[in-house]
C-alpha cells in the first residue's frame, strides 16, 4: 500500500476493516444523538439565519442543496472492458458546490460549529433563555455588542475559513482565519471584506491550525474551531445525509441492499466525508456504499487508515508534496478522531490525479453547465478510477452498486470568481490537447 501511494498514481483501496452495520451498533448509538442535535440546532437557528442572509430568506433559513441528475456524464465512466459502467438515469450530483452562505460543503460543518459557539455563549449570558426561545434576538443590538467581545479562530486552506468568517461576522463575532499556503487570494480578500482578520502562514494546513490552537489556549474570549478534532463540525456535516434521504425518497429511489446508494465523497481531513458517511450508515445501514476520494499527492485519510497510525501518519513520509489543484483537499494528516471512527464504517478509499479532477470538472460543465472547483470534482474523478480498476470494478459488482443510485458529492464552487472557473477549464483543455 505504501509503495502504491508513493507512486502518486490513481489507486483504489478497499477497506479491510469494514464491518456490517449489525456489528457497529455501539459506535452508531454513540453518535446518533449528536447528529439529531445538530439537525435540531439548524432548525432553531433557521429564523435567525433567514434574517441575517438575504439568500436564505425565501427558503426559511434552511441551508440545503439540490440533488442534480447528471445523465450527460454516463459516457465518461467505463468498466475495464471499455463498456459504459452505469445507466444515465442512476447518476446524480449532490449540489453542495452551490450551498448558500459559504459556497461549499463547509456551509454545513463550519456554520454549525459557529452556531454551537454562539448558542453556548448566548445561553450562558442570558441573551436567549432556553433552546425554545426566539433566536432572532441574537441579531439585536444587545447581542451584537456582547458578541463583539468574542473572537472565533480557525486554521484553514480556504473554505473552512470562509464559512467561519462569513457566519461569525454575520453574528458580530470577531474572526481570525489562519490561512495555510494553499489558500487562494480571492478567498482572503473576501474574508477581509467581511471584516475578518486573515493571518497568512507560509506553512501547511496542520501547522497553521497548530498556531491558532496554541493562541486560543486558556482564553475565554477566543474560541478555536478545531477542524482536526471537532465533533461540532462533524455533526453539522452529518445532517446532509438526512437531506439526501428525503430527496431520494421523493424521487422514488430509496436505497435497499439490492439497489444501494453509492457515495463518492471528496476528502481532506475527513470531517465532511466522515460526517456524511456516519449519517448515511445511520439511515441506510449496509445499503450505502461509501468511498472517500483524495488527491494522489494528499492521500492522508487512506494512509492514516491503512497504516492504523491515523493523525500520526503524514503523507510527507511517502515523499508526497500536497501539490494539487484541489486546495480544499491539500491536507497531509487526517483528523484525530474521524479515521478511527470510520474504520468499521467506510468501504473504500480512492486517489485521483489532478488531470482527472480537471477533466471531470470540464466534462461536468460541458454536459450540464455546472461549475465546481477542482476539489469538488474529486467524487466524479474517483468514479472513473473505481470503474477502470479491476479490483474497483469487482467491488462495484460485489456491492451491486451499478443497480443502485450513484451520487458524486460536489463540495465547492459557488463563490469561485468566473475567471478562475474559466482558467480551470483552459487547463483541462490543455491536458486533453
Ligand atoms: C473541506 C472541503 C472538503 C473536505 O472536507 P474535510 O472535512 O477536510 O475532509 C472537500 N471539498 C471542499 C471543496 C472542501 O472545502
Amino acid at each position: 500500500m505504501e509503495k502504491r501511494l508513493r507512486q502518486a498514481r490513481p489507486f483504489f483501496w478497499e477497506n479491510p476493516a469494514r464491518r456490517p452495520v449489525a456489528a457497529c451498533g455501539e459506535v452508531l448509538a454513540v453518535h446518533a444523538p449528536g447528529v439529531a442535535a445538530a439537525r435540531e440546532r439548524f432548525t432553531r437557528f433557521a429564523p435567525l439565519l433567514a434574517d441575517l442572509f438575504p439568500e436564505l430568506r425565501a427558503v426559511g433559513g434552511v441551508i440545503a442543496s439540490q440533488l442534480l441528475p447528471i445523465p450527460g456524464l454516463a459516457d465518461v465512466w467505463r468498466d475495464p472492458e471499455g463498456n459504459a459502467a452505469f445507466s444515465p438515469e442512476r447518476l446524480f450530483l449532490k449540489g453542495d458546490h452551490d450551498l448558500p452562505v459559504a459556497g461549499s460543503v463547509k456551509a454545513r460543518g463550519g456554520v454549525h460549529a459557529v452556531l454551537c459557539v454562539a448558542e453556548r455563549l448566548a445561553l450562558a449570558q442570558g441573551l436567549v433563555s432556553s433552546p425554545q426561545d426566539d433566536y432572532r434576538r441574537l441579531a439585536e443590538a444587545k447581542a451584537r455588542t456582547f458578541f463583539a467581545g468574542h473572537r472565533l479562530s480557525v486554521g484553514s486552506t480556504g473554505n473552512l475559513g470562509l464559512s467561519i468568517g462569513v457566519m461569525g461576522r454575520a453574528l458580530g463575532l470577531g474572526v481570525d482565519v489562519h490561512m495555510s499556503r494553499e489558500a487562494r487570494e480571492w478567498k482572503k480578500k473576501r474574508l477581509r471584506d467581511v471584516g475578518a482578520r486573515v493571518v497568512e502562514h507560509a506553512s501547511d494546513y496542520s501547522a497553521a491550525c497548530a498556531v491558532a490552537r496554541a493562541e486560543a489556549q486558556g482564553r475565554d474570549d477566543l474560541h478555536f474551531i478545531d477542524d482536526e478534532n471537532s465533533l461540532d463540525l462533524f455533526y453539522g456535516y452529518a445532517v446532509a445525509a438526512g437531506e439526501l434521504a428525503a430527496q431520494l425518497t421523493a424521487a422514488g429511489l430509496s436505497p435497499s441492499p439490492e439497489r444501494p446508494v453509492s457515495l463518492y465523497l471528496p476528502c481532506g481531513v475527513g470531517g465532511a466525508p466522515g460526517g456524511i458517511a456516519l449519517g448515511a450508515r445511520l439511515l441506510w445501514g449496509d445499503a450505502a456504499v461509501i468511498s472517500f476520494v483524495e488527491p494522489v499527492q494528499a492521500p492522508c485519510f487512506l494512509y492514516g487508515l491503512a497504516s492504523g497510525r491515523h493523525e500520526a501518519a503524514s503523507v510527507a513520509e511517502l515523499g508526497l508534496t500536497l501539490a494539487t489543484e484541489a486546495d480544499g483537499l491539500a491536507v497531509g494528516r487526517p483528523s484525530r478522531f474521524v479515521g478511527r471512527l470510520m474504520e468499521p464504517l467506510l468501504d473504500a478509499c480512492v486517489t485521483v490525479a489532478d488531470a482527472g479532477l480537471l477533466r471531470h470538472l470540464a466534462a461536468l460543465y460541458a454536459a450540464h453547465g455546472i461549475e465546481v472547483e477542482p476539489s469538488a470534482a474529486a467524487g466524479l474523478a474517483g468514479m472513473e478510477v473505481v470503474c477502470g480498476d479491476p479490483d474497483g470494478w469487482r467491488f462495484v459488482r460485489d456491492r451491486k452498486a451499478a443497480s443502485g443510485v450513484l451520487v458524486a458529492w460536489a463540495t465547492g464552487g459557488r463563490l469561485v470568481p468566473e475567471a478562475e472557473h474559466a482558467a480551470f477549464r483552459t487547463k483541462a483543455a490543455g491536458l486533453a490537447g
